[in-house]
């Protein structure tokens, strides 16, 4: 064998080497991570790969680790959906798949940090975005593996560590996705514990989480109880609280496209996502029209009195709260329970009621959508910032009429607005939107990106550096 097959046999041996080395190493940090059980110490040990991830790992070489955690996630993809499915027993397989891969793929990375520069007489001012440290985040049972994989870009992005709180509800899928992202951390020699988990999901783990020195911002995506104890902690916070977003169609919408994008919106994983159409006003005049389009389309139009008042007294409790249990099911359960044989390929549930109707007024996450009529589109825009309670997270329209477009989005005030496409448009689904599954509804933050969990530090030099 000649000299260079000596030197190619010596670099495949090496590699070997250095591969069992690595694997070697990865089992030992993944069984070191796995003894860590307190709060304590699991925060710790975040707190000391912060300090490395923000310090020892440059904008080149995170933009490097975090191309690899989403390159590596992706075929993983359909397993952690399936496995949020059957932890939470809710939403829809396809849907999920679909959002995790929208996670993974379109999440903002560290490409989205400008630095700031003013130069003026005096010299030049430099702003820049600084991580907060180690983020406790909190996640929801209604997205839990896609909020994890959102929130790690984005935080890691910026140069911090997070622990994640999981929903009590989402366990195994939340764990498993953490084990799969700190993994490719391992693989890429990036400190594992950067991205780290409570190994339990109980409220007093939660609690002494986000009340540890060490944590110095929390970012809260759920219902009203997780956004009031955030912000109630005295640390920064990030409060993406629930919603009721409307869809209002007016008289000049594009009727047959306004259907198929309500039930596209409204059935989006069973209704699950905070950014879903959960109820309906349309304007008298296009109403039976829009109705019948949408029913050759996936809807089901429950009309019996009687069935109607059976399918709240199935989903909702007596004073008018949503049963845990009903949330996030398929159209055809439903019906099947009221004793309904469901068309093939229903996808939601459409019920005429009026402005009052808990159907209206209740953040439903099901595939049940209340449709209200309305005189026109004055009206109408009225009852959806009635019916949005002010949580000023997201709304819809559909029309051609520009004014009524500018004047919904003027008088909504929401997060996310959104015309003539679903809802899921404003995360990027089909369109050009940044993927956001904490949307900081509560506290301003909006959609969030890597920019939402960073300090703005500015330094300046005096007299020197303006070039003109
Ligand atoms: P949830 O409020 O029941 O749970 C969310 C998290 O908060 C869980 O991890 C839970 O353990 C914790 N939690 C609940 N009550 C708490 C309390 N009193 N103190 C401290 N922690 C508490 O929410 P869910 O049912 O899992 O998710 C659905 C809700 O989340 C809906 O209201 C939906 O609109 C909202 N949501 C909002 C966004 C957003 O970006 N704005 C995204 C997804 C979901």
């Amino acid at each position: 064998m000649g000299a260079l097959g000596g030197i190619f046999m010596e670099s495949v041996r090496v590699d070997d080497l250095v591969k069992k080395i690595v694997e070697k190493v990865t089992k030992e940090l993944a069984q070191e991570a796995k003894g860590r059980t307190s709060v304590g110490e699991i925060v710790g040990a975040a707190v000391e790969a912060q300090r490395a991830w923000q310090w020892d790992y440059n904008l080149d070489a995170r933009t490097k680790i975090l191309s690899a955690i989403k390159s590596k996630l992706l075929p993983h993809a359909e397993e952690l959906a399936k496995l949020a499915r059957d932890d939470t027993d809710m939403g829809r397989l396809d849907d999920k798949i679909l959002k995790k891969k929208l996670a993974i793929t379109k999440t903002p990375g560290p490409e989205y940090f400008t630095t700031k520069a003013i130069s003026g007489d005096n010299g030049l001012i430099l702003e820049e975005l600084a991580p907060f440290g180690v983020i406790a985040s909190i996640t929801p049972s209604t997205n839990p593996v896609a909020t994890v994989i959102n929130n790690t870009i984005c935080m890691l992005s910026g140069g911090n560590g997070v622990v994640f709180s999981p929903h009590p509800g989402a366990l195994r899928c939340t764990l498993r996705t953490v084990e799969l992202i700190r993994g490719i951390l391992a693989e890429e020699g990036a400190p594992v514990e950067v991205v780290s988990v409570l190994s339990d999901a109980s409220l007093d783990s939660l609690k002494e989480l986000m009340s540890h020195p060490d944590i110095k911002l929390i970012s809260a995506t759920g219902g009203p109880g997780v956004v009031r104890a955030a912000l109630s902690s005295g640390k920064p916070a990030i409060g993406a609280g629930p919603g009721n977003p409307p869809v209002l169609v007016d008289e000049t919408a594009h009727l047959e496209k306004a259907a198929k994008d309500v039930i596209a919106g409204a059935s989006f994983d069973n209704n699950l996502p905070c950014i879903a159409e959960k109820e309906l006003i349309a304007v008298n005049c296009i109403a039976d029209d829009l109705k019948e389009l949408m029913c050759h389309n996936g809807a089901y139009e429950l009309k019996d009195r009687s069935k109607i008042a059976d399918l709240v007294e199935l989903v909702l409790t007596k004073d008018h709260k949503i049963k845990k249990d009903m949330v996030g099911k398929n159209a055809s359960v439903y019906l099947e329970k009221l004793g309904i044989t469901p068309p093939p390929n229903v996808r939601l549930i459409l019920v005429e009621c009026d402005e009052k109707h808990p159907f209206v007024q209740e953040e439903l996450m099901m595939p049940i959508l209340a449709m209200v009529r309305v005189a026109d589109f004055r009206e109408g825009l009225a009852m959806a910032k009635r019916v949005e309670h002010g949580f000023k997270h997201s709304a819809i329209i559909h029309s051609t009429n520009i004014d009524n477009m500018s004047d919904m989005a003027k008088t909504m005030e929401t997060s996310m607005f959104v015309k003539n496409a679903p809802s899921f448009a404003s995360i990027g689904v089909g369109g050009d939107c940044p993927t956001a599954f904490t949307i900081g509804t509560t506290t301003g933050h909006g959609p969030t990106t890597p920019l939402s969990f960073c300090r703005i530090r500015r330094c300046l030099l005096h007299g020197a550096f303006r070039i003109v």
